[in-house]
């Protein structure tokens, strides 16, 4: 007899099949797609959209549910199997608690709110975009109401979407306990009177050069081009289309050399691991992702701790003179390293250094919730965006388009999504002071070129288990300590100390 276990799984992964489906089309359009395609891509995904959501809530599937939790109850010792059903409860629970209508309604808005935002920053007039996002607001309360559990607050209901068990209080608490050494951080940065030489990096960096020095970086690392491919696309991203198929892109400007290297470099962390979750589990919780916020620290930790590093470079420099002949004429390596490390407030949060990033998040996260509690009107989002970067980073955006047009988050409706960039940060941090005192000797390990032990430790400590643990559980059992600070702050100190003698 087959156990209801199994037929949960088969119907798990005919929805995941499903989704795999969409992101095929996700990545065609936004990497190949003529711009005509763009209507009729339009009506594939709502339809798939339509039909996913439809098979997520048939009875069927919500019968097999209930009957794989009884099943599990009469025998709990498979942990696995706990934490499957865990998890494909808690979508389930999401998708019925959702009316079809509300659903469809975000939809509708936010594919309006987007031409509308990217109209809006174009022109730079905050005011064409304002409306459109108070019609999104309403509707995420909408949907924070019908997803409420006891005791959480409508943000609370937001954040838990992306990083499920993150509640606002304890982003407070994080925030809080960043804020202050941050600002000291930055203070003490401008006022040493150093400046790394930033101006090694403005040279022409042939593209060609670029894409393959970037391709060699990532093969370095351990993505499996066997197994993924890098293109070029507006916005970079990284996307898994199934087992045996984990995508990245970037994009080159020749002018700048960092955008597209430690693009490639973040986009490979997040594609590394995608390859390494088991892909026997496939199509259940146990094959994905466990959460936003682990998902960016993955892309941040080999983005940052080990991209920018001395060690890395020590390693790498002599492929990019090798690569840039003309660019690296007589620009020595420290040169080079304190270039990128440089840290100076800006405007924009894609470009921000590792040290302002996180204030940046900072403020999203207060103008947020200000929205969400209604003490700030959409209107009033640029001037109060405008007082906070300044009162934080003391710059004023150039524009609206480079203040709070910025961003594209909002106008596809995620809310509650900018936290898990900083949460990502921290865990990074924490997870490699784990992997350094397992590992001993790293920065010996990168002079050499040797990624494979900590890669290795990541897919044990943290790619393979997928949602086996909560994000909470999956850090603590990592690294022996809760999520915290210090680790991150500890490692911007010592950054500061190092390129800037702070
Ligand atoms: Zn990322």
């Amino acid at each position: 007899m087959t156990r209801r276990f199994d037929q949960l799984v088969s119907d798990l992964r005919e929805v995941s099949l499903m989704a795999s489906i969409q992101s095929t089309l996700e990545w065609d359009e936004q990497v190949m797609m003529p711009p005509g395609g763009a209507s009729h891509r339009a009506d594939q995904k709502a339809w798939l959209a339509r039909t996913m959501h439809a098979r997520q809530t048939n009875p069927a599937f919500g019968e097999a549910l209930v009957g794989a939790e009884q099943e599990h109850a009469a025998d709990p010792s498979n942990g696995e199997e706990g934490a499957l059903l865990r998890q494909a409860r808690r979508s389930y629970d999401r998708a019925v608690k959702l009316p079809g209508s509300l659903v469809e309604e975000l939809a509708r808005t936010t594919a309006h709110a987007h031409h509308a935002w990217v109209d809006a920053r174009k022109a730079n007039e905050p005011s064409r975009f304002a409306p459109w996002l108070g019609r999104i607001i309403d509707l995420k309360k909408q949907q924070a109401a019908c997803l409420a559990g006891p005791g959480q607050g409508t943000y609370d209901v937001l954040v838990d979407e992306f990083e499920p068990g993150e509640t606002t209080a304890h982003l407070r608490e994080i925030f809080g306990a960043l804020r202050a050494p941050l600002v000291d951080l930055v203070g003490r940065v401008a006022s040493s009177g150093r400046r790394p030489p930033v101006e090694v990096l403005a040279k022409q960096w042939p593209v060609a050069a670029q894409e393959a020095l970037g391709r060699e970086a990532a093969k370095a690392l351990g993505y499996d081009f066997e197994r993924g491919r890098l293109d070029v696309s507006v916005h970079p991203f990284s996307i898994s289309l199934g087992p045996g198929d984990s995508r990245i892109t970037t994009r080159y400007t020749a002018d700048r050399f960092e955008g597209a290297f430690f693009g490639v470099m973040h986009e490979t962390g997040h594609a590394l691991y995608e390859q390494g979750l088991p892909s026997d589990r496939w199509g259940t919780p146990l094959g994905e992702a466990v959460s936003l916020g682990v998902h960016e620290s993955q892309s941040r930790l080999w983005e940052n701790l080990v991209g920018r590093s001395r060690a890395f470079w020590r390693y790498f420099y002599p492929k990019a003179v090798a690569a840039f002949p003309e660019a690296l004429a007589g620009v020595r390596e420290e040169q080079f390293v304190a270039a990128v490390n440089a840290i100076a407030p800006s405007e924009i949060r894609v470009e921000a250094d590792e040290a302002t990033y996180n204030l940046h998040i900072l403020l999203r996260f207060e103008i947020e919730q200000a929205l969400m509690d209604g003490s700030l009107r959409p209107d009033d989002v640029p001037q109060a965006w405008n007082d906070a970067l300044h009162a934080m980073l003391g710059v004023r955006p150039s524009s609206d388009a480079r203040g709070c047009l910025q961003d594209v988050h909002w106008s596809g409706g995620a809310i509650g999504y900018f936290p898990t960039y900083t949460l990502g940060n921290l865990f990074s941090a924490q997870l490699f002071e784990a992997a350094k005192r397992d590992l001993g000797d790293l920065d010996g390990q990168f002079e050499r070129g040797e990624f494979t032990p900590l890669r290795e430790w990541l897919r044990q400590h943290v790619h393979r288990h997928g949602q086996r643990y909560t994000p909470q559980e999956l850090l603590t059992r990592a690294t022996g300590a809760a999520p915290s600070v210090e680790p991150l702050l500890a490692h911007l100190r010592r950054k500061a100390a190092e390129v800037y003698g702070v």
